[in-house]
């Protein structure tokens, strides 16, 4: 063990339903996955390469509360399948990808919006906007092992009872395979690393107090309060 000078950080986990903790090494992000949110965010949906971005690992949250983030009047849900590496690798084929993943989970991509667009338009990156403090809500992780890689189901999110997002799974313009194989011919993809897959369409803005709760048929939920 190394002599540090400070006290190493802990490192981030999420509960597996069924018992134990994965733990979490970097968190990854699609954007623009799905044909009708690209649409609703002015882009084409015609097969352009996926592209990612990132948040830190710490940003994850599990649990009943999220704090309301700072800096924002335009704080956005996207509701999102996310992806948990088991083993990792570079290069991997799409054929080969699913070997790698551990199971999968109910997640929200919060998003300042407000700043995004404003890093858009002045062509700046994306980290304030996307990594911030808590900034990445989780579900319990349902293994692979016992949910299989599921390609198509439900895939939603209810703001106080009320829809906002009702997509499916088969509506992926890049499915979990692909993702896999495009991210790791970028990176060396690492065990402990998540992948948020991108969102449906309806994302919109959420108020201090509003009680989100999200579902992916086969895979699990999330539930939490802005607090
Ligand atoms: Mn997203």
């Amino acid at each position: 063990m190394l002599d540090f000078v400070i006290a190493p950080p802990a490192t981030p986990a999420v509960p597996v339903a069924g018992g134990g903790y994965f733990p979490i090494r970097r968190i990854f992000c699609v954007g623009r996955n799905y044909a009708a949110h690209t649409r609703e965010m002015g882009g084409d949906p015609n097969r352009e390469p996926p592209f990612f971005f990132t948040k830190p690992a710490d940003a994850i949250v599990v649990g009943d509360s999220v704090p309301f983030p700072s800096a924002t009047d335009n704080l956005h849900h996207e509701m999102e399948l996310v992806v948990a590496l088991g083993s990792g690798g570079r290069d991997i084929p799409p054929g080969a990808a699913l070997d790698h993943v551990y199971g999968y989970a109910a997640g929200v991509d919060l998003t300042r919006r407000d700043l995004q667009d404003e890093a858009k338009s002045l062509r700046r990156p994306w980290d304030m906007s996307k990594g911030f403090d808590h900034s990445a809500p989780v579900g319990p992780i349902a293994p692979s092992s016992r949910v299989g890689h599921p390609a198509s189901g439900r895939i939603s999110l209810t703001v106080n009872g009320e829809q906002r997002q009702n997509g499916d799974l088969s509506d992926m313009i890049w499915p979990v395979a692909d993702i896999i194989a495009c991210l790791s011919s970028l990176v060396e993809l690492m065990p402990g690393d998540l992948i948020f897959t991108g969102t449906p369409d309806g994302v919109g803005q959420l108020r201090r107090g509003d009680r989100i709760a999200g579902v992916i048929d086969g895979i699990g939920q999330l539930e939490f309060t802005l607090a």
